[in-house]
């Protein structure tokens, strides 16, 4: 196989569209001289970013083209001018790259756009209209909408359904001339005589062009008639030699429509078969969150949230912000499998992918998130002595990172108790009738705590402890002191002061918008935190993507968009354990 990026993922476990594939492979359902036996495509409308929904259907489309030697298109689903936009092509194009996968393949590009079809579609309804199979029709939106029907009561043909087909094409002409209005006329499909009695609603007459006199963003003002998609998609699978045609389950009503339009095509000798089929499976639904692009963009346009990429945000660029690697996403993607079941997954599953992945290689480090300074008293002030720490406990071949142990420390607030409660082992102090406790202070030495100091207001500003000169981590010494406690800590003087954000679910409701509900009013008031932190002095070179695990608190990114070099700010991208599960 010559296409290299995608083939670095998963091993692929079965499903019930590898099955279908394997038996069409097995019978020969999709062969042609020349061509592969799987060509899928992932067909993007670019009117919005991509979500971690798209990723799924990314993931099988890619996934199967790669595990078939087949291949992958990535085709623009762009017949709705008002709404798209080149910046959407752009992002969609690097949010498939950043994946992993591509659609190129042998030194051929397979990146489509539906909007070059344009003519062919075109030529395509006429051959339609002059066969009694579309016709245009001149009713009202109001009169159209009555007429369809509901599910269970049959619909009314349109006094224009029976209209000579010579007069159908004039109009359909006159419509693609701009000699008319947009809403005035429309061109739908006559699947057969009493379509508009069948209990698939999509198979009563379905619109096949509407008059819009918009710009678009690649055919400019060529057009003022534009190609439904339901009347776009199966065609542009078919120009394409699409084999396996994937889509959602809410799809499922529309493949008859679908089978009758590209059989009646290629009948007409505009396809040669083997045409392509329609298979569904389930969309994802993902807990915490939102996939319509629809909402997505209500949160960036109320500021909810910064914008597409705020990492709080279920979208590609907002995970990646976020520290999800792409291969956590397609892991993801690999555990949650395809089915035809609708149901939630629930996201502790996206956060486990990206746990597993990042755990065996994300180099660790030390960051105190909620400062509070531990003197050192009876170390000398201005001297330091330098501990060590392996880059990642299981690759000792990493090797090593060092940093300052000194008079002055950073601790976390939590690892100080005035008042310890049962079964505390950190820093207490004294009483009338104990030492104080005695801690070790990880890959350095173990105190014992000899008081602390208070603010006038009650809280605590410094703990005071002297240190064992003679139990330094590695050293023989080190282990003549038991102790129950062991904690991180950063040298004042050396540490780097950072800004963390501690980003959290972006909704309180593991269904914020199941059963109608409002999503905006679920939202997380805390689900970002902004912290200035103490981190060991040599993450000042981390460098923008670069993840870390900072010991006790789960995986951080040296954020993409606002660090500096010298001055990272990082995300947590989860915590080290589900924090969520009840
Ligand atoms: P939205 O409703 O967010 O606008 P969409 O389905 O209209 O999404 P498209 O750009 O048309 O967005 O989607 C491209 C492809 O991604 C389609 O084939 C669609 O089936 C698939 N897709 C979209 N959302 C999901 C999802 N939640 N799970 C799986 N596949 C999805
Ligand atoms: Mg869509």
């Amino acid at each position: 196989m010559s296409n290299d990026k995608n083939s670095s993922a998963p091993v692929p476990s079965p499903n019930f569209v590898r099955s279908i594939v394997d038996a069409d492979i097995a019978a020969g359902t999709h062969a042609r001289p020349g061509m592969p036996s799987v060509i899928t495509r992932f067909p993007p409308e670019p009117n919005g970013y991509l979500h971690v929904g798209h990723a799924k259907s990314i993931c099988l489309n890619f996934g199967l083209a790669r595990d078939y030697q087949g291949r992958c298109h990535l085709r623009f689903d762009d017949t709705n001018p008002e709404k798209e936009d080149q910046e959407y092509v752009d992002t969609i194009m690097d949010s498939v790259q950043w994946l992993g996968f591509s659609w190129k393949q042998g030194g051929q590009e397979y990146l489509h756009y539906a909007s070059d079809y344009f003519d062919q579609l075109y030529a395509m309804a006429e051959y339609l209209i002059e066969n009694g199979k579309a016709y245009v029709d001149s009713q009202s939106a109001e009169d159209m909408a009555k007429n369809r029907g509901n599910f269970g009561q049959a619909g009314t043909n349109s006094p224009f359904r029976d209209r000579p087909a010579a007069e159908s094409l004039q109009l359909f002409r006159d419509m693609k001339a701009g000699k008319y209005k947009d809403g005035e006329h429309i061109l739908r499909a006559k699947m057969s005589e009493d379509a508009m009695s069948s209990p698939i609603m999509t198979n009563r007459d379905p619109a096949l062009y509407r008059i819009r006199h918009a710009h678009h963003h690649r055919t400019g003002d060529d057009w003022c008639i534009y190609p439904m998609y339901d009347y776009t998609h199966p065609i542009s699978d078919a120009i394409e030699n699409i084999t396996h045609s994937l889509c959602t389950l809410e799809f499922t009503d529309h493949r008859p429509f679908y089978d009758w339009l590209v059989g009646t095509l290629a009948e007409g000798g505009f396809f040669t078969p083997p045409v392509p089929r329609q298979y569904e499976f389930s969309r994802l639904n993902l807990t915490y969150v939102v996939t319509s692009k629809r909402k997505l963009r209500q949160l960036v346009d109320q500021g909810v949230v910064s914008g597409w990429d705020d990492p709080r945000m279920p979208t590609i660029v907002g995970l990646r912000r976020r520290g999800y690697t792409p291969e956590a996403i397609q892991l993801f993607c690999e555990r949650i499998g395809v089915t035809k079941v609708d149901s939630w997954i629930d996201m502790s599953t996206l956060e486990g992918a990206l746990r597993d992945d990042l755990d065996p290689k994300a180099p660790r480090a030390i960051a105190v998130l909620r400062p509070l300074k531990l003197i050192v008293d009876n170390f000398p002030e201005g001297e330091t002595v330098d501990c060590s720490a392996p880059v990642h406990p299981h690759h000792p071949e990493l090797g090593s990172r060092s940093f300052p142990f000194s008079r002055e420390l950073w601790i976390e607030q939590e690892d100080f108790m005035e008042t310890p409660v049962k079964g505390y082992f950190r820093f207490t102090p004294p009483t009338a009738d104990k030492p104080g406790s005695r801690v070790r202070l990880k890959y350095g030495f173990v105190a014992e705590c000899t008081g602390f100091d208070k603010d006038e207001a009650g809280n605590v500003t410094a703990v005071h402890v002297n240190y064992f000169e003679d139990s330094k981590s590695g050293t023989p010494g080190a282990d003549t002191y038991k102790v129950k406690g062991n904690i991180t800590w950063v040298s004042a003087a050396h540490a780097l002061e950072a800004e963390v954000r501690l980003y959290d679910r972006l909704f309180l409701d593991p269904q914020p918008d199941g059963g109608g509900k409002d999503f905006m009013s679920v939202l997380n008031p805390n689900a970002l935190e902004t912290v200035t932190a103490y981190l060991e002095p040599g993450l000042k070179n981390a460098v923008a993507d670069q993840r870390f695990q900072f010991e006790r608190h789960g995986y951080f990114v040296a954020d993409r968009v606002d660090s500096k070099p010298g001055v990272p700010v990082f995300n947590r991208v989860t915590t080290l354990k589900d924090s969520w599960a009840k």
